[in-house]
């Protein structure tokens, strides 16, 4: 019943279909889904395990600022 992988199937901003969707790890190591709209360059994070919930833009700095850490 996992719902991971098929967030965003339409850009929340512009309802465009045109995305780009990028696997990703945050600085914290939280695997992401980063998808990018072509049409209006809108940007949304989500959760690649779990409920895939989106992220806010803030929480997502938040947790690649950890990243400075890395020697
Ligand atoms: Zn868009």
């Amino acid at each position: 019943m996992s719902t991971a992988g098929q967030q965003a199937e339409r850009c929340a901003e512009c309802g465009g279909q045109s995305l780009t969707r990028l696997r990703m790890t945050l600085g914290d190591g939280l695997p992401v889904v980063f998808v990018s709209c072509h049409t209006c360059e809108g940007k949304a994070w989500f959760r690649a395990e779990g409920d895939g919930s989106a992220l806010t833009r803030e929480d997502v700095i938040a947790r690649s600022g950890r990243r400075d850490r890395k020697a």
